[in-house]
């Protein structure tokens, strides 16, 4: 890896079809030159974070920026790929820098187990969440009006609006996004906790006590808004500034950087990936076999081969939204076999994925309540 100057840089990536990584690059200038007095890079081991600190160190913020302090660090949330602990030994060697480890507050084990599971959605598993604390009964209420359910469940609005449909036509907020989830939530109640709150203790509250640690002034994530997902959605540009006390300005330098851009940035600066990307064919990482992300049991496969451990853990913390998940794919391919489709609903996944995943054995084929009971079992 050779350091240049912005100039170099622009130089590098001159022409028309680089002018967001040249505005990336005018933007990172500006935010080390004027921003930078203590600033969190926050590594994640993921191919985005991968071009953020190439181009943090392309530019040779010691020489350049002798200002700018920079801390860089990576959250273990408690459930990591081995692979993505040697791409930061690599990025270290690499880059000739130390990146922190530092511990999640809630690691995912005790997350899950003192909150709840991941299930489906960040956005389905909050709502869904909110239902069961209020003592909501699937299915013996399942089919009541809002306007009923609101009288019995005054402090639930929101996840009512969800669960019936009240969040306005067509709305990403409406269950009715979730292609027959109302339909099989009632006719099987979930016997487990469902919560979005892991990824709080796990993620957000350690990078929240970081930045106070050590008094941070900026926060660097390496967030695209090309990924998609609540992360990239909930953001409309490349830099937002606290927004309440306690916050710090946060700047995401390839939020603009299309798919293309991002591979030509790697093939330029020859930008290598973590394993799990280079030999193993993953689009994104994270914690390993998360139920949030459609695609676990492929993520459990690949963590067969990678790390029996891990795969072994992700199921005794997340069994039970596994078997639910896939219970949940069977009824919607028996429902279509049936052919009882619902018109105007959305599938959230294609036929050929459901087919496979409803056959899938890890964890147990079926859906019983006495598997679906107990609590997930803690890894330590
Ligand atoms: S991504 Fe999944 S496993 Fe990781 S912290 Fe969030 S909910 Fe938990």
């Amino acid at each position: 890896m050779t350091p240049m100057s912005v100039e170099q840089m622009l130089e590098l990536f001159s022409g028309d079809e680089n002018r967001t990584i040249q505005d990336a690059f005018r933007k990172l200038h500006a935010n080390l030159k004027f921003r930078a007095e203590r600033t969190v890079v926050a590594i994640s081991g993921g191919s985005d974070s991968d071009v953020m600190l190439d181009m943090v160190r392309a530019l040779e913020p010691e020489k350049n920026y002798p200002e700018a302090k920079l801390f860089y660090v990576w959250f273990n949330t408690g459930l990591e790929y081995t692979a993505t602990k040697q791409h930061l030994d690599y990025l270290e060697e690499k880059y000739g820098i130390t990146i922190e480890r530092k511990k999640a507050k809630t690691p995912v084990p005790k997350g899950c187990k003192d909150y709840g599971l991941p299930f489906l959605s960040k956005q389905a598993a909050a709502y869904l969440g909110r239902l069961q604390e209020h003592g909501f009964n699937f299915a013996v209420w399942g089919d009541e009006t809002f306007d009923r359910l609101y009288t019995m469940f005054p402090k639930c609005k929101a996840a009512l609006r969800f669960w019936c449909n009240e969040w306005g036509e067509g709305s990403r907020m409406n269950i009715s996004c979730y292609r027959l989830l109302k339909e099989f939530m009632i006719e099987n109640p979930p016997q487990f906790r469902i919560s979005d709150k892991c990824c709080n203790g796990a993620k957000k509250d350690a990078s929240h006590d970081y930045i106070r640690e050590i008094n941070a002034t900026l926060n660097m994530v390496g967030v695209r808004r090309a990924e998609g997902g609540v992360r990239a959605t909930a953001y409309t540009s490349c830099f937002s500034e606290a927004s309440k006390r306690g916050d710090i300005a946060q700047f995401r330098p390839l939020f603009f950087f299309t798919d293309e851009d991002k591979a030509r940035y790697c093939q330029i600066r020859g930008v290598a990936h973590s394993d799990l990307y280079e030999k193993y064919g993953f689009v994104r990482t994270g914690c390993a076999c998360c139920p949030f992300g459609s695609r676990f049991e492929d993520e459990l496969q690949t963590a067969e081969r990678l790390d029996p451990g891990l795969r072994l853990a992700a199921a005794n913390i997340f069994g039970p939204a596994y078997e639910y998940t896939r219970a949940y794919r069977r009824y919607k391919i028996q429902h279509d076999e049936m052919g009882k489709r619902i018109p105007g609903q959305l599938n959230l996944w294609d036929e050929k994925e459901d087919k496979t995943w409803a056959n899938a054995t890890v964890g147990g084929p079926t859906l019983s309540a006495s598997s679906m009971s107990g609590q997930p079992a803690s890894v330590g």
